[in-house]
C-alpha cells in the first residue's frame, strides 16, 4: 500500500518538554513505553542541563536496533572487525557512546572502554591497547591532543587511523575537522544521534556533512515557525521519526537541531538524505547581535582557523542591546587577527580578549562555551 505522506504530515509533533511532562505526570516512564517495565534491558537518561532529565529505556529488540544503526556509521568510516575502538567517554547514565560500544562488539571489533580515567591515563591506555579508532566529542579529541603535547606523546605514532565524533557539530566544520585530522594523523568522521530518537546520522567518505539513515528514520526538515518542509538548500529544524525502536517510538520528534536540507544524491553513491555541513546549531542557540544572526558553531568555525587552545563566548547587554565578546587562550596578535576575521565573515564586529593559558574550562562531553551575562548588573 503506498504511504500517505499527506496524512503523515498531519500527525502532531512530539517534543522534549512533552516527554518530560508526561514522565512527571506518569512516573517513572510516562506513557511512551510500549511494553511492561520488566521487558526493558537498558537504562539511560538525558543530561537534564535544561531541566528534569528524561529517562529512556530500551528493550532487547530496541537496543539491538541501536547497534544495527551504528553499523552504518562504522561501515561508512571504514571500521572493521580488525579494529580496536577506544571510547573516550565516562559510561555514566548518558547514552553517549554506550550504543557505539555495544555495536563495536557486534561488529566483532575490540571495544576499549575509556571511562573513569583522566586524559593522560586515557592516552596511555590508547597506546598500550593499540587503539586504531577514537570515539569522542570533537572538543575532547582536541583536548586529548593538547594533553598529548604537554606529555610529549606523538599522536601520529599511536596508530589511530579514524576518529568518530558526536555530541557537538564540530566534526562537520571544515576547520575543526582539519585540526583534529592534523593532530591525530587520522580521518575524522561526524555522527549525530539523540537519546530520544536513536543514532541517525553519519559521515561518508566525502566528509561533507551527514547522511540520515533513512532505512531506519523518516527525516523531515521543517520551517520551525510554519512547520512546512523547507526547499533544498534551505535551513530548517530536523524532525525525526524512528522506525525500529519498538520499545520507545517517537513520531515526528522535533530535535531542535538546525540543518541544511540537502539532496539525495552523493558522490559516494548513497541515496540517503544528505545534511550538508552536519548539524548547524540548536534552534535555541541563536544569538542576535546588532541584527545579525550568529550561532556558536559559526564562531567556532572561524576560531579553529587560528592557533587558539580554548575559547569562550560571553554574552552581555549594553544599553538594552545584546552584545558578545570572545575570550581566547591565544597571543594578542592572534586575538586581533581573529576579531578582524569575525568582522569579515560574520559582518559584525566582535571583540576578543586574551586570557591566560589553561584558564578556561575544558570539557570531556558536550562543551558549553557560551556564558550568558546579560542579566548581570
Ligand atoms: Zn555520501
Amino acid at each position: 500500500m503506498p504511504i500517505d505522506w499527506h496524512g503523515f504530515a498531519q500527525l502532531p509533533f512530539t517534543t522534549k518538554p512533552e516527554l518530560v511532562e508526561d514522565q512527571s505526570a506518569f512516573p517513572p516512564l510516562g506513557t511512551i513505553a510500549t511494553y511492561p517495565r520488566e521487558r526493558y534491558l537498558t537504562y539511560h537518561q538525558t543530561s537534564g542541563t535544561t531541566g528534569r532529565p528524561l529517562v529512556v529505556l530500551d528493550t532487547p529488540e530496541s537496543w539491538d536496533w541501536w547497534t544495527e544503526c551504528w553499523q552504518y556509521i562504522y561501515r561508512a568510516a571504514g571500521v572493521t572487525d580488525r579494529d580496536r575502538l577506544f571510547m573516550a567517554f565516562s559510561f555514566g547514565p548518558f547514552i553517549g557512546f554506550w550504543a557505539a560500544h555495544a555495536a563495536a562488539l557486534k561488529l566483532g571489533a575490540l571495544g576499549i572502554p575509556g571511562g573513569g580515567l583522566d586524559s593522560k591515563a586515557r592516552l596511555h591506555l590508547m597506546a598500550s591497547a593499540q587503539a586504531t579508532v577514537l570515539l569522542s566529542t570533537p572538543t575532547y579529541a582536541l583536548r586529548l591532543a593538547e594533553v598529548a603535547r604537554q606529555e610529549d606523546i606523538d599522536l601520529s605514532q599511536l596508530g589511530v587511523h579514524t576518529t568518530i565524533h558526536a555530541g557537538e557539530p564540530g566534526a562537520s566544520l571544515p576547520s575543526v575537522r582539519d585540526r583534529i585530522q592534523r593532530a591525530w594523523g587520522a580521518k575524522c568522521f561526524d555522527h549525530a544521534g539523540a537519546t530520544e530518537v536513536g543514532a541517525y546520522g553519519y559521515t561518508c567518505d566525502t566528509q561533507t556533512g551527514l547522511h540520515v539513515i533513512e532505512s531506519e528514520f523518516i527525516a523531515e526538515v521543517l520551517d520551525p515557525q510554519s512547520g512546512q518542509t523547507v526547499s533544498e538548500g534551505s535551513v530548517g529544524e530536523l524532525v525525526l521519526t524512528n522506525l525500529g525502536r519498538v520499545g520507545w517510538p517517537v513520531i515526528r520528534y522535533r530535535t531542535g537541531d538546525l540543518v541544511q536540507m540537502g539532496g539525495c544524491s552523493c558522490p559516494c553513491g548513497r541515496t540517503f538524505q544528505t545534511l550538508p555541513g552536519g548539524l548547524i546549531g540548536r534552534a535555541d542557540d541563536l544569538m542576535v547581535v546588532r541584527g545579525i544572526n550568529i550561532y556558536p558553531s559559526s564562531i567556532e568555525a572561524i576560531i579553529r582557523e587560528f592557533e587558539v587552545d580554548e575559547f569562550r563566548i560571553v554574552r552581555t547587554r549594553q544599553q538594552e542591546m545584546d552584545e558578545l565578546f570572545v575570550e581566547v587562550e591565544a597571543s594578542t596578535e592572534v586575538a586581533n587577527a581573529l576579531a578582524d576575521a569575525f568582522s569579515q565573515h560574520l559582518a559584525v564586529r566582535i571583540e576578543t580578549q586574551t586570557v591566560a593559558p589553561a584558564s578556561l574550562p575544558r570539557f570531556e562531553l558536550k562543551a558549553n562555551r557560551v556564558v550568558d551575562r546579560r542579566g548581570d548588573v
